[in-house]
């Protein structure tokens, strides 16, 4: 079964939270102007902006096309932004956005601001592209899904970020913004190290000034041994994102990464989790592509016993992506697969709370961590 074709039907307006989010994350929020700031291009999920919904640290689309159509919009209220869902406020349920960082008032020393060198991610996540060209971004190459070359079209942040510059963001994050991690990934720079030497170099860096949990995203190298030499640089825990468990879905949607197939990505986690430990390797995961419920389902359980996370977050269709006017899961679709991966983690002993560092960790862009907690 298709996953998209799977269920049509909307759901109602939901009650508890962690219904509230699924469907917040697929349909997006209208700001109305309330709230400053958002993050637009880049790798990874973005078009959004962070929120704390009752107090979790939650990444909503406003940016993006069905967010301004969203239901769901914001009003100001005596003391507070107030949620509404079809200009009616939802009751008891706090929602702040999260407040524009200090770090970004200031700038390297040769004039570089510290926004376009790393950003805020969540409520205390540091993120930064180290490097923001890919050699898959050619039209008939890029991840349909992918907007990382967007942002560096756009000027809001450089090509590549020197690694004393880094160094020298992490300590003003963590000194005036009280960070708790740090998140560096990459564009694909080559077809061999793709990107781990200089994720390596980065973080060797960052550790002469932090020692704050680091976790790494790239492709899987050609050398094994490059997972030891990340984890020896100083990085916690890595990513290697599948994108997709569905061979199929994968050679339409990543005309280019699908060249590396699922075993082969099976085989990296395996390397990778002798190296980093299990629950310290994680793989996204892109519901909302086509795939096949029940495929992406047996990939997450076979990520989990080898000791991976598998992230499971909803299509975002951004801007200027291929993908732009598709639609989202279904919010009834995500709770399903919310529902059965947290079983799969429970069943696994892997969990958001035990990663160390990176978007396991953090969780704003999906719901999976909430689903954890329903035990
Ligand atoms: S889950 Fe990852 S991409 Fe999303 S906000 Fe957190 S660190 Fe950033």
């Amino acid at each position: 079964m298709n996953s998209n074709e799977h269920v049509k039907q909307e759901v109602a307006p939901a009650t508890r939270l962690e219904s509230l989010l699924v469907d917040l994350q697929n349909k997006g929020l209208r700001t109305e102007g309330l709230t400053k700031g958002g993050r637009r291009g880049g790798a990874g999920p973005t078009d959004d902006q962070a929120f704390l919904l009752e107090g979790q640290a939650v990444m909503i689309p406003t940016l993006n096309g069905p967010a301004e159509h969203s239901p769901y919009s914001l009003a100001q209220g005596p003391s507070g932004l107030l949620l509404q869902y079809e200009g009616k406020s939802l009751p008891f349920t706090f929602i702040e956005a999260v407040r524009r960082p200090k770090f970004y008032e200031l700038s390297t020393k040769d004039g570089i601001p510290y926004h376009k060198i790393a950003v805020l991610h969540g409520a205390d996540v540091l993120a930064s592209t180290v490097i923001q060209n890919c050699i898959r971004w050619a039209p008939d190459k890029r991840c349909k899904f992918c907007a990382i070359g967007h942002s560096l079209e756009q000027g809001s942040t450089i090509a590549k970020k020197k690694p004393e510059h880094l160094a020298e963001v992490v300590k003003a994050a963590e000194e005036l913004d009280g960070i708790k991690h740090i998140t560096l990934t990459t564009g694909t720079p080559n077809e061999t190290d793709r990107g781990a030497l200089y994720l390596a170099e980065c973080v060797r860096s960052i550790r002469q000034v932090s020692q704050l949990p680091i976790h790494v995203q790239c492709e899987p190298p050609d050398d094994d041994s490059l997972y030891q030499v990340l984890k020896d640089a100083g990085a916690n825990s890595i990513g290697l994102h599948v994108e997709s468990f569905d061979e199929e879905v994968r050679q339409k949607v990543m005309p280019s990464k699908s060249q590396i197939s699922l075993e082969v990505y099976f085989q990296a986690f395996e390397k990778a989790v002798a190296v980093f430990g299990r629950n310290q390797v994680s793989t996204y995961v892109i519901i909302g592509l086509g795939e096949d419920l029940e495929k992406t389902l047996e990939g997450c359980r076979r990520a989990a016993k080898l000791g991976v996370y598998p992230f499971v977050v909803p299509l975002r269709p951004l801007r200027g992506t291929e993908l732009e006017n598709v639609s989202p899961p279904s919010s009834e679709l995500m709770l399903e697969v919310y529902r059965r991966v947290a079983a799969i983690l429970q069943e696994e002993n892997l969990s958001s709370a035990n990663s160390s560092a990176g978007c396991a960790k953090c969780g704003a862009c999906s719901a999976l961590s909430l689903f954890e907690k329903l035990g």
